[in-house]
């Protein structure tokens, strides 16, 4: 596996690559876990080759946020990224993405507005001008993404279609389902920032979800049922929950009432320091 981190030597790669065959992009922060390995493993699946990135992206974090914490791991992460047979990592550094100068912002309103959106404000910004930037010096034919970042794949969705992001950059963006712990915790990079004790009580977080999810699709009423789940994740030791949300899986627009058409259950909520986020599909009923 070839790593690059500047543009003239990734157009280069890239145009190589092409050469013999299409191209599929797994953009990433890093610190890769199984969850980025099966993101890698698909893309084998849609493309006959796998470009990777590795950008810990300034612009996607508040200035609070844990920008300087954020695990940096190169050296790991190509090893692991060279086991699965990836081609190309394309491992910039904030400079070559963002040269001196630059002054533009993608804002994708509507499905970027609640949930994260509305705890991380300038986020989906940030995601969506780095993975556009992303799109075109790589110009893949596919691109995936984790469902594990709903709305993250909403807005890329949404991005791609307003901005006519077609073949020869991307034409399909591919949502992989989320790869979890034993115990069912969403597998992410943060989970690293974790105590023992915080660990284990994280493992409430989806166990709860799966129960309103139950409770929801036998008809409980959707409010006492998102308090009910809010009052579990309290007691759990979650605090502050930033949202727990029943939304249209499509649109993200939250429902009150339960769903008709397939739907997501989403929540964020911080253990300690570190913010985790979990979303479940949840059944529509027949209306
Ligand atoms: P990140 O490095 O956290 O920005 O994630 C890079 C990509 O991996 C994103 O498309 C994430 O949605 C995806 N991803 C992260 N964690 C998981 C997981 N547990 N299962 C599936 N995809 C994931």
């Amino acid at each position: 596996m070839q790593t690059v981190s500047r543009l003239k030597l990734l157009r280069e790669a890239v145009d190589d690559l092409r050469a013999s065959g299409t191209i599929a992009l797994v953009p990433t922060m890093g610190a890769l876990h199984e969850g980025h390995l099966t993101l890698m493993r698909e893309a084998k699946r849609h493309a006959a080759h796998v470009v990777a990135s590795i950008f810990v992206n300034p612009t996607q974090f508040g200035p609070n946020e844990d920008l300087d914490a954020y695990p940096r791991q190169l050296a790991q992460d190509q090893a692991k990224l060279e086991a699965e047979g990836v081609a190309l990592l394309w491992a910039p550094d904030v400079a070559a993405m963002y040269p001196d100068g630059f002054a533009t912002s993608i804002s994708v309103s509507g499905v970027s507005e609640g949930l994260c959106g509305a705890s991380r404000p300038g986020h989906f910004d940030g995601v969506a001008t780095v993975v556009c930037k992303l799109f075109n010096q790589v110009r893949p034919d596919v691109a995936l993404f984790g469902e594990k970042d709903w709305q993250q794949l909403a807005v890329i969705r949404r991005m791609a279609a307003d901005l006519d992001l077609t073949l020869p950059c991307v034409e399909k963006i591919i949502g992989v389902p989320t790869v979890r712990e034993e115990d069912g915790l969403a597998m992410s990079s943060r989970n690293a920032y974790l105590s023992p004790g915080q660990r284990a009580s994280a493992a409430r977080l989806n166990q709860a979800m799966r129960e309103a999810i139950s409770r929801i699709e036998g008809g409980a009423d959707v409010a006492a049922t998102l308090g009910w789940l809010e009052s579990e994740l309290g007691a759990a030791g979650f605090a502050p929950v930033d949202y727990v949300t029943l939304a249209d899986a499509a649109s993200l627009r939250e429902l009150s009432a339960t769903p008709t058409a397939p739907a997501r259950l989403l929540v964020a909520a911080r253990m300690g320091k570190t913010r985790l986020i979990d979303n479940m599909h949840v059944d529509g009923r027949a209306a």
